[in-house]
């Protein structure tokens, strides 16, 4: 009996661990792959609507991957795959090239934000990265901004305050992402002066059940009224959720209710060719 189950350990346990290894170095050539043709990496864009006027002042730049033979790969299984190997420089100059491309030809005026990896900030080569991509693309410095998680200004140190100030002499705007998870510090918002604080999605949408996060929400929000910076309630679905996260003082909103993350016109003849149209 013993050794059946051993047998039937290995069966069920090993060739997961051997798969997981495997799909890893498997996921990291294929992204290598991916990045020197660039073929099937797209980036998507989802609105920031400013909520007292209503209109889309901003978008946010996500990326996607889609592999002829596994499909969409989503970010949060990729990103941490380039981190590892290395490809963060490649990942972050693809996506600030293509959103100060695709922002330069928007005729709203509408700033474009580009999530910039923790592991980059603060090794001295985002401004440098930043200033190609804003001049190959004539985008002004002003319509562009990054965000960034608290991840980067805990492993950045005094570096990570550097490249964000660089940054900020150049124009362009820093939002700090997904605040309230993680190791969340009200010192990170004295350290550098973010001007928008992006709220996470959880707080948001477990607001509608549990009190304690609507309430946590409405803090947020009012510490951004009080340090004059913009507060936007990420992960907005439904009309009860806009209602309250605007009571409650956030002064933008991004999600599902106001728009999904949409591919440019210019890609939609490629995701046609690969018959992908239909996305995460
Ligand atoms: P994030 O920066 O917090 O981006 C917001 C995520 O929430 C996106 O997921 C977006 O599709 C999703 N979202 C937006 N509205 C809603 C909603 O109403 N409901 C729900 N359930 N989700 C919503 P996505 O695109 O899968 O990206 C996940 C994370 O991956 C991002 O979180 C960001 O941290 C990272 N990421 C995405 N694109 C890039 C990129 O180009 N570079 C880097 N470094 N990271 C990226
Ligand atoms: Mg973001
Ligand atoms: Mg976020
Ligand atoms: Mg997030």
């Amino acid at each position: 009996a013993a050794k059946a189950g051993g047998k039937n350990m290995a069966r069920v346990f090993l060739p997961q661990m051997e798969d997981s290894l495997i799909m890893r170095a498997r996921l990291e050539r294929m992204l290598r792959d991916a990045f020197a043709h660039s073929r099937d990496l797209f980036v998507f864009y989802q609105p920031i609507v400013d909520l007292t006027s209503g209109r889309v002042v901003s978008r946010e730049a996500l990326m996607r991957w889609h592999d002829s033979s596994r499909g969409w790969i989503p970010p949060k299984d990729f990103i941490p795959v380039a981190e590892e190997a290395g490809l963060v420089y490649e990942l972050d100059s693809f996506v600030l090239h293509a959103a100060c491309r695709d922002a330069a030809a928007w005729t709203d005026e509408a700033s474009v934000a580009v999530n910039i990896s923790a592991s980059s900030v603060g090794q001295g080569r985002l401004p440098g990265a930043v200033a190609m991509a804003l001049a190959a693309s004539g985008l002004p410095a002003t319509r562009l901004s990054v965000e960034v998680t608290e991840t980067a200004l805990m492993s950045g140190g005094n570096e990570a305050l550097r490249d964000l100030q660089a940054l900020r002499d150049m124009g362009v705007g820093i939002s700090l992402d997904d605040f309230g998870t993680g190791f969340s510090s009200l010192a990170h918002l004295r350290a550098f002066p973010f001007d928008r604080i992006k709220i996470d999605g959880s707080f948001v949408q477990d607001g509608d059940r549990r009190s304690d996060c609507a309430a946590i929400v409405r803090a947020l929000a009012q510490l951004g009224v009080t340090l004059r910076v913009a507060t936007v309630a990420e992960g907005v679905e439904t009309p009860q959720q806009r209602q309250r996260i605007q009571a409650d003082g956030c002064t933008h909103a991004q999600g599902y209710l106001f728009g999904r993350p949409e591919p440019t016109l210019r890609d939609v003849p490629r995701l046609r060719e690969i018959n992908a149209l239909h996305v995460c």
